[in-house]
């Protein structure tokens, strides 16, 4: 299937060319008929599968369709970096066609806020916003939805976690009743079942591949006592080859503690947080997306708000809090079907949660032995730290998860 079986406008195939994108991926292929058609969309995707451009592409093009232009689209993002980024998206596939955006997001300066809302009086065909920034904007009676089409709700379950779901109901009472929503989230959770039977009508469902991560990651783990990581870390970073690397850690301390660690090894490296303003976040993001910074540490605020090709290494400093959040930061790698190294470090504790990320991908990740100079490393059986934990009887991950997981035999160790 290629771009020009969906009869896009010209001026949109352009943009979609000159961003180099060959054929539609596979959430691609199924959401933008459905868009296009006018249904409303409930639809299943993780970042790195094409979403965004999933949503964009049909939006564009009903844009480009309307005889008369007014403010035609609303996007809401969970974080400022996701909004940032489908704005520059909307620009690269608009680029031909002209078609306007407008990015809506707080934690800025008194400045930002008049620039945001100055654009506003200027017009704009599409919005996007994070949800706390909008509600403050509605209630100063700032922006006109007479004329909205379309309501895209990006990463839903993302907003639901950060507690934006009375936000989103809020703004939604100030939108037309009859519009086209659409709904793109990474896991479908009940409260997530809930806000779509609320918002939306008659929807068509899609479901691509969720919870597996990209086809091109090699993973691999190394089970390991705290105090080995980050020696073994200093290690894998030698590897010159992993030119683009990010670096997770649980919390804002560790990662600060890290950077301060680690600089001293590896001087091209940045700490990203939320303690850093907005301007040194952008800072931070240029330098690593143009390659002059070559590892940026961070929480999970970097695992959904960063889109930036070829990273060649993910580590994982710390097992992600849930599994899903493993899929996520592992995203960071081999987007867009390019190839790519996630590493995560086990230590004990955090084995039977990493045994339920493997039940979730229907996959054992490789386990690196640690190499000699390490010092002996522990075993992995988090059958045995489960009953160590909460004395519960043995762990059995496809009775507790076969209804999550989807087996991918290929992957599968023999
Ligand atoms: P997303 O899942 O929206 O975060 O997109 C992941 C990455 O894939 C982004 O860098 C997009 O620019 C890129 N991308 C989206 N659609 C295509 C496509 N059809 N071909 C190649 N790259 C794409």
């Amino acid at each position: 299937m290629n771009f020009e079986d969906f009869k896009l406008n010209s001026t949109l195939l352009e943009g979609l060319y000159s961003m180099g994108y060959k054929g539609p991926t596979p959430i691609q292929e199924q959401a933008i008929p459905v868009i296009l058609s006018n249904k409303d969309l409930v639809a299943c995707a993780q970042t790195g599968t094409g979403k965004t451009a999933a949503f964009l592409i049909p939006v564009i093009e009903h844009i480009l369709k309307s005889e008369t232009r007014y403010l035609n689209t609303l996007i809401i993002a969970p974080t400022r970096e996701l909004a940032l980024q489908i704005d520059q998206q909307i620009d690269g596939l608009g680029y031909f066609s002209g078609v306007s955006s407008i990015a809506i997001y707080g934690g800025n300066d008194g400045f930002a806020w008049e620039q945001q809302k100055h654009s506003l009086e200027n017009g704009a065909d599409i919005i996007v916003a994070t949800p706390g920034r909008l509600k403050a904007l509605l209630q100063s009676g700032g922006i006109d939805f007479t004329h909205l089409q379309h309501l895209i709700l990006d990463e839903a379950d993302r907003m639901l976690d950060m507690g934006f779901f009375d936000d989103i109901k809020n703004i939604i009472n100030y939108l037309p009743k009859k519009r086209q929503t659409i709904l793109f989230s990474a896991t479908m959770p009940p409260k997530m079942r809930l806000l779509a039977n609320q918002i939306l009508h008659e929807p068509e469902s899609i479901n691509i591949a969720i919870s597996k991560p990209a086809e091109g990651i090699l993973q691999q783990a190394y089970v390991v006592y705290d105090s080995q990581k980050e020696p073994i870390l200093k290690k894998v970073l030698e590897n010159e080859d992993f030119k683009s690397v990010i670096i997770f850690a649980s919390t804002k301390e560790k990662v600060k503690a890290l950077e301060k660690s680690l600089i001293k090894h590896e001087p091209s490296l940045r700490a990203f947080h939320s303690d850093l303003d907005q301007n040194e976040r952008e800072e931070i993001m240029r330098k690593f997306k143009s390659r002059n910074l070559r590892i940026l540490i961070g929480t999970d605020i970097l695992s959904r708000g960063i889109d930036v090709d070829g990273i060649s290494l993910v580590v994982n400093f710390d097992a992600p809090p849930d599994p899903e959040d493993y899929i996520h930061r592992i995203g960071r790698t081999a987007r867009a079907e390019k190839t790519g190294v996630a590493i995560t470090f086990i230590n004990e504790r955090d084995q039977l949660k990493f045994a339920q990320i493997e039940a979730l991908m229907g996959r054992d990740v490789e386990k690196v032995t640690v190499p000699d100079e390490f010092g002996k490393a522990p075993e992995y059986n988090p059958e045995a730290q489960k009953r160590k934990q909460n004395g519960k009887p043995s762990f059995n991950k496809n009775k507790n998860f076969n209804k999550r997981s989807k087996p991918n035999n290929q992957n599968k160790k023999s």
